[in-house]
C-alpha cells in the first residue's frame, strides 16, 4: 500500500553508519585473509604435522605450529565478530523501519501521514502512467465531527477515526493510498483504468455508506457522516508527478467543500468552474481590501416618508462599491465577503463617518438610518465607536437610526441587549430589521428596547398578490400597536401596494415607489431644490466646508 521507500527518515548522524560499515568490511576482510592463510599454510603444516605424528618421519616446525594455532584463532575471533555485526545491523535495520514508520504514519490510525502522502500519491501516478492509468484521488471528511467531538469526548472521537480509518482500507483496492491529513480528514488516491467511472462513483458511494455505520463506543451508538470530493488525473506531459499530485489534492479539496455545501453525506466530482468561482473570490477579496483603502465604498441613500402624510422624514444609507473592476457593485454581493474577511467594521465605520458627513448637511428634522451587521454588534467597544464618529462628526445622536437585523438576535441575546440600552441612553433609537424573516420570538421582542421594527420588503412587495403576506403584515402591524413599537413599511414598489399597506395602520415607508436609493450628491441636489437642507449647507460654499474627519 505504501509504496514510498523515502531514505533518510530516521537513521541517526550521518557518520555513524559509514564508520559501522568500514569496520564491518574490516572484519570480513580479516576473515577472509584469515581463511585464506589457512588454506595457503595449512595442508603443507598440516601435513607435516601428521606426518611427524603417525610415521615419525621429520619433525613438525614449532613455528608454523603456533602460526596455524593463531591462524585459527583469527578465524574464530573475525567469524564472531562478523557474526556479532551482522546482528547489530539487523537491530539498526529494525529501528530504522520503526522510525520511518513513526515518521510517515499518523500513530492513532495507523495511515499514512500529511508528509507522506506527497511521495506516496505521486510513486502512485508514475506506476499509473506507466500502465495507461488514471489515478483518482478522494478527499474525505466527516462531518459535524467537532460537535460529535464535544458531545462525545476525545477518546470517542479517537475511536470514531479509528473506526472510519478500517472501514475506508477495507473498501480501498489493493495498492490504494490512504492517509489521514490531520483532524477528520482522509485522503485516499487509487489507479484505476481510464474511463472507470462507474466504478469509482460505485466505490465513492459505499465509502459514504460505510462511514455512515453507526459506529459502537462504550454502549453509545456514535452515528457520524462524510462528504466526499473525488478529482482524477489527466496525465499532462511535461507536468511532474508531483505538480500533478498538488493539483490533485488542491481539486479534490474543492470538490469536497462543494460536496458540504450540498448538503453532506454525499460525493461530489470537481469541476473547473469550481476553480473560476474560487478565483473570483480571490478577486473580489483583493479588490475589496483595495477599495476600502481607496475608498471606493460610498453611502446612497433611500428616502423614508411617512405614509399618512407624504413627508419625508430620513434616509437609509445603503452601501455601494464603486469597483473600477466589476462596477457598481451591491451590498449583497461585498457586505457577506467582508464579513468572511474581517473587514466589515472598518468598512462600516468608513461608510457611517462619511454619511453623517453627509447627513449633516440636510434639514435638521431628516433622520440618518445605519445597516449594522452582526458581527460589530459582537465588539464590545462598538456603542464607543459610534459615539466617537457621532463626535467627530459633530452629529446628534437623536438623529441617528441603527438598523439591526433579527438574525443578530440568535447571537448572544445578554450582549445584544446591554449594547442596545447603551446605545439608547446616547440618544440613538435602534430598529428591528427585515422583521418576519428571522423568527425571532415575541418573549424576544418584548425584553429587547426597539425602538421601531421594518417589516421585510419581501412581505411587503408581494401585497395585494400573495395572501400570505396580507396575513403576515396585519399581524407585524397588530402586534406593533399592541406594544406600542412604530412601523416602517420596506420595499413599496407602487400605489397599489401604498393603498394596501394604508389598510393596516399608520406606517412609515421606503421603497422604489419614492426612488431608488440615490448618490450623496443626488440627495443633496434633491434636498436643495426642495429647500431642506441645513442652513450652514446653503450658505456660501466658503464657509459651508464642513470639517472632514480623517479616514482611519
Ligand atoms: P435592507 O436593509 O433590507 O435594505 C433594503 C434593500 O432593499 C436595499 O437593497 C434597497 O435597495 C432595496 N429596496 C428598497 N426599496 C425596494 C423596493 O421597492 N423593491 C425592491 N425589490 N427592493 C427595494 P440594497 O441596497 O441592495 O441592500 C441590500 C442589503 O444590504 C440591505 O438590506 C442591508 O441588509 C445590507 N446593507 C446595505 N448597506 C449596508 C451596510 O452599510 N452595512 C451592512 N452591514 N449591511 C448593509
Ligand atoms: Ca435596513
Ligand atoms: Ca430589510
Amino acid at each position: 500500500m505504501n509504496g514510498n521507500e523515502t531514505t533518510g527518515m530516521g537513521g541517526g548522524p550521518e557518520s555513524a553508519p559509514l564508520d559501522r560499515a568500514e569496520r564491518d568490511v574490516v572484519a570480513l576482510g580479516i576473515l577472509v585473509a584469515a581463511i585464506l592463510l589457512f588454506v595457503g599454510t595449512g595442508s603443507t603444516v598440516l601435513g607435516s604435522i601428521a606426518r611427524s605424528y603417525l610415521y615419525g618421519e621429520g619433525h613438525a616446525d614449532a613455528m608454523l605450529g603456533n602460526a596455524l594455532i593463531l591462524n585459527i584463532a583469527l578465524i574464530i575471533f573475525g567469524w564472531r565478530r562478523y557474526a556479532e555485526l551482522t546482528g547489530e545491523v539487523r537491530e539498526r535495520r529494525k529501528a530504522e523501519e520503526h522510525a520511518r514508520l513513526l515518521a510517515e504514519t499518523d500513530p492513532l490510525t495507523g495511515c499514512l501521514n500529511r508528509r507522506s502522502l506527497d511521495c506516496a500519491v505521486e510513486d502512485l501516478i508514475a506506476e499509473a502512467a506507466q500502465r495507461g492509468e488514471d489515478v483518482v484521488l478522494a478527499m474525505i471528511d466527516l462531518d459535524r465531527f467537532k460537535r460529535s467531538n464535544d458531545l462525545h469526548g476525545h477518546q470517542a472521537g479517537d475511536a470514531v477515526l479509528v473506526e472510519t480509518a478500517r472501514r475506508i482500507r477495507a473498501l480501498l483496492p489493493e495498492r490504494s493510498v490512504l492517509a489521514r491529513l490531520g483532524g477528520d480528514e482522509f485522503t485516499c488516491a487509487a489507479a484505476f483504468a481510464p474511463g472507470h467511472v462507474a466504478a469509482i462513483e460505485n466505490l465513492a458511494a459505499r465509502l459514504n455508506e460505510a462511514i455512515a455505520l453507526p459506529i459502537c463506543w462504550n454502549d453509545t451508538k456514535i452515528e457520524i457522516t462524510g462528504s466526499i470530493g473525488l478529482a482524477r488525473s489527466e496525465i499532462v506531459p511535461d507536468t511532474s508527478a508531483r505538480a500533478l499530485s498538488h493539483r490533485l489534492q488542491h481539486r479534490a479539496d474543492l470538490a469536497m467543500y462543494q460536496a458540504k455545501k450540498g448538503g453532506r453525506h454525499r460525493y461530489c466530482w470537481f469541476d473547473p468552474s469550481m476553480e473560476r468561482e474560487l478565483q473570483f473570490r480571490a478577486e473580489l477579496e483583493r479588490g475589496i481590501r483595495e477599495g476600502i483603502e481607496r475608498g471606493e465604498f460610498v453611502p446612497y441613500y433611500e428616502k423614508q416618508i411617512d405614509l399618512a402624510t407624504g413627508e419625508l422624514t430620513g434616509f437609509e444609507m445603503l452601501a455601494r462599491w464603486r469597483s473600477p473592476r466589476f462596477g457598481l457593485v451591491s451590498p449583497e454581493v461585498f457586505i457577506p465577503v467582508a464579513e468572511e474577511m474581517g473587514v466589515i467594521a472598518p468598512m462600516s465605520e468608513g461608510l457611517i463617518r462619511q454619511a453623517l458627513l453627509d447627513a449633516r448637511e440636510w434639514d435638521a428634522k431628516l433622520s440618518l438610518s445605519v445597516n449594522i451587521s452582526p458581527i460589530q454588534l459582537r465588539d464590545p467597544w462598538f456603542a464607543q465607536k459610534i459615539l466617537k464618529l457621532l463626535v467627530e462628526a459633530n452629529f446628534p445622536p437623536s438623529r441617528l437610526d441603527i438598523e439591526i437585523t433579527e438574525t443578530c438576535l440568535h447571537e448572544n441575546i445578554g450582549v445584544v441587549r446591554s449594547l442596545i440600552t447603551s446605545l439608547r441612553n446616547q440618544g440613538i433609537t435602534i430598529s428591528l430589521d427585515d422583521f418576519g424573516t428571522g423568527y425571532s420570538s415575541l418573549a424576544q421582542l418584548r425584553t429587547l428596547p426597539f425602538d421601531r421594527i421594518k417589516i421585510d420588503r419581501s412581505f411587503v412587495s408581494t401585497l395585494g398578490r400573495n395572501k400570505d403576506s396580507s396575513t403576515i403584515v396585519e399581524a407585524i402591524s397588530s402586534l406593533g400597536r399592541g406594544m406600542d413599537l412604530p412601523i416602517t413599511a420596506e420595499g413599496i414598489e407602487s400605489d397599489v401596494i401604498l393603498a394596501e399597506l394604508q389598510k393596516y395602520g399608520n406606517f412609515k415607508g421606503q421603497g422604489y415607489l419614492y426612488g431608488e436609493p440615490e448618490s450623496a450628491e443626488d440627495v443633496r441636489r434633491a434636498l436643495a431644490d426642495s429647500h431642506m437642507l441645513a442652513a450652514a449647507a446653503t450658505a456660501p460654499a466658503a464657509q459651508s466646508e464642513p470639517p472632514r474627519a480623517a479616514h482611519g
